[in-house]
């Protein structure tokens, strides 16, 4: 059979585009479909958008601290239209060095969605057909909302970053990453927010004690949580909209956005045509290299069976094309992936949490924690406190679990996750020498 690329790519999202610069770095001639802009949801309607307002609210809670601190007071609340075209600038700036690295690299890019039409045939939309002995799945995923009456009434995140106002009263339905993200954001920007979460947490996969402590900064900040609420439909009131279920407030909301989990994109992907396996969910299922059911077909990213993290994904996609490509192959460790929700203060995580930990090794579990205020927080009077955790095992105090809550949380779990990975003890922690005054000299000093 003759080819026409080495490897085609559907979907130039985190995964997608990741694998199109590995294998043509190892000399594969490549093919990407994108239909939609380069980057996918990470850079167009995921974390970068999202973290660029999450910046923006840290700025304006900074700001109200300007006062207490001796600052003369001025009226800084934030222009969003402006702050939105600062950072739809950052984005197309984005887009333009992939397009650059695209060209540079002779990666033939095809701005059209793509159907499978066998385990090596593709079909653009403009009927033109393709074919390549590896098809590599990078589709992602999309937004889902709840199957009730009156859901159309509600938005996603996606409709969040067309937003170029504050709603006042805003419903957020999920105790997920992205409600819990929103909600701080939201709070921090100006709207008055509640958030519906069905379970007795926010974000339930992080440690309990640290996702309380959360939730009690969110109660101070002035978002309203309800626990244990499900809501079971939309409706139209006047000129708002209303929840229904029980333990929902009468009140109307100006907006209400759904963060109920996303959704893989495999619908009219041409899967069957192939004889691709899914989930029940839809998710493509992979092995731990990424190979499916079919052998000339992979899957990376949010379309498969893995964490739907931007990191993984591209990290998935590296190590799929190095192998196919290349002569290294190292299979993701799926364990003791860190990873951050961008709260305010952020909360994040490494390893096993106390409670998988205990569950698994019982007595043999130690847990260090310090509770503090940062000093910032001190200075300002304000009463956010951070909460760190190391959760360690056996006699040696093996760190298993790192969970921090608090300013800074977000840059300083990286580092930390790497001593995790290479097995590191309490002992080390305590042999190594603090750095002086920061937040971060709490996971060498604690006990
Ligand atoms: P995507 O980035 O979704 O890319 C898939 C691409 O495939 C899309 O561009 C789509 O147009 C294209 N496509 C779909 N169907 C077809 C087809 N038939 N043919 C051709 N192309 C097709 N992760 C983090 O690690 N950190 C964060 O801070 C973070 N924040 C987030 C915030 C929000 C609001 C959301 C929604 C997600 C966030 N994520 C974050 C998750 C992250 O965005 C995803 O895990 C990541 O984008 C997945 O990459 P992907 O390549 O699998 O898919
Ligand atoms: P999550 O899986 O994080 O959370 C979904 C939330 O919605 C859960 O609280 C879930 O409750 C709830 N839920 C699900 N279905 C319903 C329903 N029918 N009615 C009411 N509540 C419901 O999903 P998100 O949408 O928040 O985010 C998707 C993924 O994107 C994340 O898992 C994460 O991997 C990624 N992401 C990463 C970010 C980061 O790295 N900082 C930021 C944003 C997203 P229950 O637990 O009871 O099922």
């Amino acid at each position: 059979m003759l080819y026409d690329f080495d490897l085609i790519v559907i979907g130039g999202g985190s995964g997608g585009l990741a694998a199109a610069f590995r294998a043509a770095e190892h000399g594969a001639r490549v093919a990407l479909l994108e239909p939609g802009a380069l980057g996918g949801t990470c850079v167009n309607a995921g974390c970068v958008p999202k973290k660029a307002m999450w910046l923006a609210a840290e700025v304006g809670r900074k700001l109200s601290f300007a006062q207490t601190l001796g600052f003369a007071a001025q009226d800084c609340a934030l222009d969003w239209p402006a702050f939105i075209a600062h950072r739809q600038r950052y984005i197309t700036n984005i887009h333009a060095s992939y397009q650059q690295r695209l060209d540079k690299a002779g990666i033939a890019v095809l701005p059209m969605r793509a159907t499978l039409r066998d385990a090596n045939t593709i079909e653009c939309e403009d009927g033109v057909r393709l074919c390549a002995p590896r098809l590599l799945l990078a589709t992602g995923g999309h937004a889902a909302r709840p199957d009730i009456p009156g859901a159309e009434l509600g938005g996603t995140s996606d409709d969040f970053f067309h937003w170029t106002a504050p709603p006042e009263r805003v419903a957020l339905v999920g105790g997920g990453y992205i409600a819990t993200e929103l909600a701080g954001v939201l709070q921090a920007l100006g709207s008055q927010v509640e958030v519906f979460v069905r379970g007795q947490r926010l974000v339930e996969s992080f440690d309990a004690e640290l996702a309380d402590q959360l939730a009690e900064d969110y109660r101070q900040a002035g978002v309203h949580l309800h626990f244990g609420c499900e809501v079971s439909a939309l409706e139209q009131a006047g000129n708002g909209i209303r929840l229904v279920g029980e333990g929902t407030p009468d009140d109307a909301f100006d907006a209400v956005l759904f963060a109920t989990g996303r959704r893989p994109n495999t619908r009219d992907l041409g899967l069957e045509a192939a004889g691709v396996a899914t989930d029940k969910r839809g998710h493509v299922i992979v092995d731990e290299r990424h190979s499916t059911n079919v052998d000339s077909v992979f899957a990376v990213g949010d379309v498969s069976t893995d964490l739907p993290l931007t990191p993984v994904a591209i990290a998935a996609a590296r190590r799929l094309m190095d192998r196919l490509f290349g002569d290294r192959d190292r299979p993701l460790d799926p364990d003791d992936i860190a990873t951050v929700v961008f709260s305010h203060p952020p909360i994040g995580k490494v390893g096993l949490t106390e409670a998988k930990a205990r569950e698994l090794h019982g007595d043999a579990v130690h847990v260090a924690r310090s509770s503090f205020r940062p000093m910032l927080h001190a200075l300002a009077d304000s009463p956010q406190r951070s909460l760190f955790k190391l959760v360690c095992v056996g006699e040696e105090r093996r760190v298993v679990g790192i969970h921090l809550l608090g300013e800074a949380a977000d840059e300083i779990l990286q580092g930390f996750a790497v001593a995790l990975k290479r097995g590191v003890t309490l002992a080390d922690l305590h042999d190594t020498v603090a750095i002086h005054p920061t937040s971060a000299e709490e996971l060498v000093l604690m006990r």
